[in-house]
């Protein structure tokens, strides 16, 4: 039985694909390249490149690859190009899924792993975030996510699929062997652009904001280290072929980091000051975002292994050296 990995060539697609292949699975990827690398996948998966929403290709990959489990990266992901291009996004989100939905239920497949995103919590939520706090996301990105969710519980509900949606915190690092990292075209996250600033590529690090309700002023979240996450997606899928009920996990440490926090581990990682430029907030960012943990660790016994930030660093930094020199 093989598992079917969207937007495997995407930034936790490829992690977890190559995290899937060193312990021997069988993985074939679809992935539209429109922001995806195919160098990033490797050569021990099979590659498909064209459309989740394409029923008949993903029925016909099903098929031929002995599908039993699909776990669904591709999206878009950019919430501010979201605000301005919202169609967009609710047909690469939503309707591009439920095409995935449809050729999954119409071949049998009954195992679903789904991507989505602590922003579909609501922002005067008490932290940390269960994944039983109040929902209520704002931008287009969050709400397409949410939406996938329903469709998922409601297909659950009508089908003989059980599924496990894992909400990701701020997703960050690279691969600790350097097969893969983060590609972006438009780098927006902190720790990617702080790298790039280390690396001469942008002249400072803007702070977006010093006045929030946190200890030192700026804001604060929960970065997690993306070969810890790929892990998590391996458990979820060990569950439900296992037997597991379907269900949600917010994917995170459960440890929240200041953006001073974080400057400060690059400048311990590179031995110098960073230039930073402190600015007025970033339009939409709360205060502070910090997963609760508990069940994912329960559930699925997951164990984070990368999450010493100064680690994390140092793996976004050689990853920006090797990609793009
Ligand atoms: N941030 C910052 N400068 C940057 C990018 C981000 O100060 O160049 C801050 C941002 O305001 C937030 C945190 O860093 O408090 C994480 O932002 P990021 O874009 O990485 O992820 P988000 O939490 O917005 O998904």
């Amino acid at each position: 039985m093989s598992i079917l990995v969207t937007g495997g060539a995407g930034y936790i697609g490829s992690h977890t694909v190559h995290a899937l292949a060193d312990r021997g699975d069988k993985v074939v990827v679809l992935d539209n390249l429109s922001t995806g690398q195919r160098s990033l996948v490797g050569d021990r998966a099979d590659f498909v490149e064209g459309e989740v929403a394409d029923q008949g290709l993903v029925g016909r990959v099903i098929g031929e690859h002995g599908v039993d489990s699909v776990i669904h990266f591709a999206g878009s992901i950019v919430v501010p190009e979201s605000v301005t291009e919202p169609l967009r996004y609710y047909d690469n989100n939503v309707v591009a899924s439920r095409a995935l939905l449809a050729a999954c239920v119409a071949a049998g497949v009954s195992r679903f792993i789904f991507s989505s995103t602590a922003t579909v919590f609501a922002e005067d939520a008490p932290q940390p975030l269960a994944e039983t706090s109040p929902k209520a996301p704002i931008s287009p990105y969050a709400r397409s996510k949410l939406m996938m969710e329903w469709m998922l519980e409601d297909v659950a509900r009508a089908h003989p699929m059980r599924y496990a949606i894992l909400r990701y915190f701020n997703v960050c690092g690279a691969d600790p062997e350097g097969r893969a990292g983060q590609v972006s075209p438009i780098p927006t996250h902190l720790i990617k652009r702080a790298v790039l600033v280390a690396l001469g590529r942008i002249p400072y690090l803007d702070i977006f904001g010093t006045d929030f309700p946190t200890p030192d002023g700026t804001g604060v979240r929960d970065y997690i280290h993306v070969a810890d996450l790929a892990n998590a997606h391996l458990l979820a899928l060990d569950a439900l072929r296992g037997g597991a009920e379907s269900t949600s996990y917010n994917c995170g440490y459960g440890r929240g980091l200041s953006v001073r926090e974080v400057v400060a581990a690059v400048e311990r990682v590179i031995g110098r000051a960073l230039p930073v430029r402190e600015g007025p907030r970033r339009a939409g960012d709360p205060p502070t975002l910090i997963a609760d943990p508990s069940r994912i660790k329960a559930e699925l016994g997951w164990k984070p292994q990368h999450a010493d930030i100064d680690a994390i660093v140092a793996s976004a930094l050689s990853w920006e050296r090797r990609f793009n020199r």
